[in-house]
């Protein structure tokens, strides 16, 4: 192994431009604002963050289904290529990914054995007459039997639904998938299954995963590195014990403590003030209007992200000893 990271982000943004009403000015919109991050072979990158902040955005970013207005993605030591060359597609099928939704994810009209056999057409991987063992064995693969191939995705459960996508996202062997929300639309009983498969995967396989979700639970679970983004950026990044349980940063700390904690007590941060505009950033560090530790120059000086003494990263002037949070807002209250 050579130590590189199998995927490198730097710096990515991603720009919309949004028009309120049909004769309102176009405002821009920075869903991504210069995120930066790296994901070892067979490791899992946690990235967790509120509705809107940015997170399946940067997915979308990793895999080249958007173009960056910023930044660069490199995969394998190298940059990707251009879109849509012959190099790109090469290095596209060793990445895949798996969404919120199954049954929106799959063709209700194609039998799922088809489906799963789909991405090994387009890449044109392997014979035909090779197709129906290798779909088999992606059935077994994640937990299906081999004659589910027959069935429509209405036949199958959620979990079920979920564990055909992601045969279908193993099709080719991808190196590094990216799992965007994969247990919200499931019950509470199949998500530990498809945790637990995912864990199975990567342990077999060596795959990496960047594992976007807004529950922290099982973001604590699956990653061996964590990263909190607000408002398009990353404020805090680390070992998720860290992270997960010594926040530094104010707005990780609001996301913790509304984590239920049975038998420990413990205050929960209700953030006051709007939800976050990414239409209308607020100045300086985006978080102060709603951070109880905000000091006169939170608004004014956007903090950088950057390693505290413990080895995470984090964006705040407080955390760093920058500023004393003395003249806060106090719009945070304890529950
Ligand atoms: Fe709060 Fe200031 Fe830190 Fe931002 S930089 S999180 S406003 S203390």
């Amino acid at each position: 192994m050579s130590g590189v990271p199998l995927l490198q982000a730097r710096e990515l943004v991603r720009r919309y431009t949004m028009r309120r009403g049909l004769m309102g000015r176009p405002v821009e919109v920075r869903a991504v604002d210069g995120v930066t991050l790296a994901l070892e072979r067979g490791r899992t990158l946690g990235l967790v963050g509120e509705s809107g902040c940015g997170k399946s955005t940067t997915g979308r970013l990793v895999l080249g289904l958007e173009v960056p207005d910023g930044g660069n993605v490199t995969f394998r030591e190298g940059p990707m290529p251009p879109r849509q060359t012959a190099e790109w597609r090469r290095l596209r099928a060793r990445m895949a990914m798996v969404y919120q939704d199954p049954l929106g994810a799959l063709d209700r009209r194609l039998p799922i054995g088809t489906q799963i056999a789909e991405p090994l057409d387009i890449h044109g991987i392997g014979s035909r007459a090779d197709r129906p063992e290798r779909v088999a064995q992606l059935l077994r693969d994640v937990g299906l039997r081999p004659d589910h191939a027959q069935r429509y995705p209405h036949e199958l459960s959620g979990g079920q639904r979920q564990r055909a996508v992601l045969a279908r996202a193993l099709a080719t062997g991808p190196e590094l998938l990216v799992c965007d929300e994969p247990i919200s639309a499931l019950d509470v009983s199949i998500q530990a299954q498809v945790m637990n498969l995912l864990a199975e995967v990567q342990e077999r396989s060596g795959i990496a995963l960047l594992f976007i979700s807004h529950d922290l639970r099982a973001v604590r679970q699956m990653s061996h590195r964590v990263a909190v983004m607000y408002l398009g950026r990353i404020v805090e990044e680390g070992d998720p014990d860290a992270v997960l349980h010594s926040p530094a940063h104010p707005y990780s700390q609001a996301l913790v403590s509304a984590i239920p904690q049975p038998g420990r007590g413990g205050r929960r941060i209700i953030l006051q003030g709007d939800p976050p505009n990414p239409a209308a950033r607020p100045s300086g560090c985006a978080f102060h209007p709603r951070c109880a530790l905000a000091a006169a120059l939170c608004s004014r000086a956007a903090p950088v992200l950057k390693p505290l003494p413990d080895g995470r990263l984090a964006a705040c002037h407080v955390a760093h000893g920058t500023v004393s949070p003395r003249d806060g807002m106090p719009q945070q209250r304890a529950a």
